[in-house]
């Protein structure tokens, strides 16, 4: 017997990625710019509080929305940081990820024949998320040009004043590109304007390199319609730790937290306790990982240079984004650079097609072994371009 799948899911492709996860797999000594994942391990403090709630037996459930003391510190720390407010009690929702809070948006907001307007190129899990919550994506090119930064221009050329929700992510994945206050101002004014629900993914917010981020909930009218997702797993390096939240209005909170609490209950209970710790704690870790990235940015960026391949300035998140070489398609050459050289970068059109012609390169990854990708990328791009 074969299992009738439904039509959602028969609507969406493997996940582009996969296929040079196998191909690493069958050589020797890859280094894998592919990742989007820290390579820290979790600040020691968080994970001292981790080990200390399951020495105390602390392994239940906790509330649906997760425990009330990490409700607050997150009002806090939103407060504090990116001029939020949201009441700890309604307005917030403790997930599995952010993955999860993404998800739960999707299934909580979008009917069928909805369309969801999406900058891209993006990070992959959204328009999966649309479709399985049987909406339609719209998407919105950004281009270098533009800095990869969304424009009111873009979102009128796409059609998407006619669209019901937008989903944003800066600083983005993959580009690495940010939205300053003066860039995102518009945008805000566009969604008042066309009565869109905004989903801002903020989830590299704590990572950028030059200023400070902006969230679009902070401009004035919109806070009531928009949902602000970040969580735990990249500025604490807690990836494994699958811990996020959501932050909006009470009653998208509500609905939200209405499918959490039937197919989730609640999120894990040890990572609440480090996250609580991190956020009390763990600033200074931040920074030095921060730091850290910033080096290897700088450093990947004038290599990239060096060899010739025009790349882009990001300036957030641990992505860059250079231009592949005449001749080849994203794809060509990520494949071909693997093979033969053993180095893993993901072709950019994997995160919609106006990635093509781009790599995404991570550069969550000591710089010794950025140094030796980077000579291997060299030495392939002298053979072949
Ligand atoms: N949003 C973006 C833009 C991401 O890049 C990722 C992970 O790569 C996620 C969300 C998922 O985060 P989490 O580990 O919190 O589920």
């Amino acid at each position: 017997m074969t299992f009738e799948l439904s039509d959602r899911v028969q609507a969406v492709p493997p996940s582009g990625i996969r296929r040079f996860f196998e191909i690493a797999e069958e050589r020797d000594e890859v280094i894998s710019l592919g990742v989007g994942e820290p390579d820290f391990a979790t600040p020691w403090a968080a994970r001292d509080a981790a080990i200390a709630s399951l020495e105390q037996g602390k392994t239940s459930y906790t509330a649906n929305r997760g425990k009330r003391e990490l409700r607050e510190s997150i009002a806090d720390y939103v407060a504090d940081r990116f001029d939020l407010g949201y009441d700890p009690d309604e307005e917030i929702i403790v997930t599995t990820g952010a993955s999860e809070a993404v998800d739960l948006a999707f299934r909580a907001f979008v009917d069928p024949g909805d369309t969801v307007a999406v900058a891209q190129p993006c990070y992959i899990s959204y328009e999966p998320g649309v479709t399985f919550a049987g909406g339609e994506v719209l998407p919105v090119p950004t281009t270098e040009e533009d800095d990869f930064r969304l424009t009111v221009e873009g979102l009128e050329r796409a059609g998407a004043a006619d669209a019901d929700m937008l989903v944003i992510c800066y600083p983005n994945n993959p580009t690495g590109a940010i939205m300053p206050a003066e860039d995102l101002e518009p945008i805000a004014e566009f969604a008042r304007e066309h009565d869109l629900t905004v989903l801002s993914d903020e989830i590299y917010a704590e990572l950028t390199y030059d200023g400070e981020h902006t969230s679009i909930a902070s401009f004035e009218g919109m806070r009531e319609r928009t949902i602000v997702f970040n969580g735990f797993s990249k500025a604490y390096a807690m990836t494994g730790l699958r811990l996020g939240y959501a932050l909006g209005p009470a009653d998208a909170i509500g609905a939200m937290n209405k499918i959490h609490q039937y197919t989730m209950l609640s999120a894990p209970t040890t990572p609440q306790y480090a996250a609580l710790e991190a956020l009390d704690t763990c600033d200074n870790d931040v920074r030095e990982m921060v730091e850290e990235y910033d080096r290897r940015r700088q450093f990947v960026l004038s290599r990239f240079r060096e060899i010739g391949m025009d790349v882009f300035e990001a300036k957030g998140a641990f992505y860059c984004f250079p231009e592949v070489p005449d001749g080849f398609t994203a794809e060509e050459f990520a494949e071909e650079v693997l093979r033969e050289q053993g180095v893993a970068v993901v072709p950019g059109d994997v995160f919609g097609d106006v990635g093509e012609g781009h790599l995404r390169v991570s550069y969550a990854t000591g710089l010794g072994d950025l140094r030796q990708a980077l000579n291997r990328i060299e030495a392939f791009v002298e053979e072949h371009a």
